[in-house]
């Protein structure tokens, strides 16, 4: 059973990127056969800086080594270094439906928000169906921002195999309830793009004012909160820390007494021990970035050749190759 996910360097790595996505791609090691990559064709359709997305891309892999992804037994590269891909993403993309693309919430989301639509965007999750159908993918640990293209890649691939033949895996997501969608520092979904997010490995001054900066309402410490769940720090906290601690808090903030400075610090502290382990590792690394870089080119090495063999069964399959 192949597991596999990518994270797009199209800005800095967050709480919700870590949590949604890879928490449980580097548990599914235990498992073996896991593919993991850093998705910087997809970073095109939102940014345009040829020198950020190098570096974004760097950090990317750091990111993901400090935090346990485990070369020596999971298959890590940079999405481009397979080019395969883009070969992919045409041979399905010429069987999807213009329908099915323009229902997506993503692309829908993000222009509602003002980033401008181009091609790439509203291509996006062909573009993902190729990256997962190119490897005979069975699980896809995503954050439920995810689910939709999810179906939208199982809707491809069964097209696909009616269309052609029994060609690719159909994949299942795997998706976990409790921490589905972690939320920004306005409340919304946390994402890369919308600048409310709190960075894995920000520096300490700045992480510090940004949880301190989350905006409360007006109620005085002494009062009651009935509503204590619903606030944000409180929801983080739960995410970050231990849950007895976290549920002490909430409580306290219900009762009445605890004021939102004293909640903000606290929130500041779990978050900066939870991530305390990984943060000495990825200064290791950033150190030896010779080591990283070949750690993604053999990466790619083992990536391509299990995606030539599927590309060709694809190209096979649907008269694109002499029988
Ligand atoms: P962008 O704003 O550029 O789309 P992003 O922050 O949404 O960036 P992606 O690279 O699109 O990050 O997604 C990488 C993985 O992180 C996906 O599996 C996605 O589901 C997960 N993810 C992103 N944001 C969250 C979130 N707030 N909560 C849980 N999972 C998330
Ligand atoms: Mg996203």
């Amino acid at each position: 059973m192949r597991t596999l996910t990518g994270i797009q360097p199209s800005g800095t790595l967050h709480l919700g990127n870590y949590l949604g996505a890879m928490r449980p791609a580097i548990e599914a090691q235990a498992r073996g056969n896991c593919f993991y990559f850093i998705a910087d064709y997809h970073s095109m359709t939102s940014l345009f800086d040829p020198v950020e997305r190098r570096k974004n891309t760097l950090n990317v892999a750091l990111d993901w080594l400090a935090c346990g992804l485990d070369p020596a037994t999971s298959v890590f590269w940079r999405q481009s270094d397979v080019p395969e891909v883009t070969e992919l993403m045409w041979l399905i993309g010429s069987l999807t439906p213009m329908g099915l693309l323009e229902r997506a919430h993503s692309f829908k989301d993000k222009t509602a928000k003002g980033i401008s639509p181009n091609f790439g965007l509203f291509a996006y999750p062909v573009l993902m169906a190729a990256d997962i159908l190119l490897y005979d993918t069975h699980v896809v640990p995503v954050g439920r921002d995810q689910q939709q293209h999810l179906e939208m890649t199982r809707d491809i691939a069964i097209k696909f195999n009616q269309t052609y033949g029994e060609t690719f895996v159909v994949p299942e997501a795997d998706i976990r309830d409790e921490l589905a969608v972690v939320p920004g520092l306005d409340g919304q979904k946390m994402s890369k793009s919308y600048g409310n997010t709190i960075d894995l490995f920000g520096d300490e001054k700045a992480t510090r004012k940004k949880i301190m900066g989350i905006v409360m309402d007006s109620r005085t410490p002494a009062e009651p909160k009935p509503d204590a769940d619903q606030n944000l720090a409180i929801q983080l906290m739960k995410l970050v820390a231990a849950p007895e601690l976290a549920a002490d808090y909430e409580s306290r903030l219900r009762a009445g007494g605890l004021g939102y400075g004293d909640l903000k610090k606290a929130l500041f502290e779990q978050y900066w021990a939870f991530l305390a382990p990984y943060r000495a590792r990825r200064a290791e690394l950033a150190a030896n970035l010779d080591y990283v870089e070949k750690v993604l080119r053999d990466g790619a090495e083992k990536a391509r050749a299990t995606a030539s063999v599927v590309l060709k069964r694809a190209r096979q399959a649907c008269g694109i190759a002499a029988a």
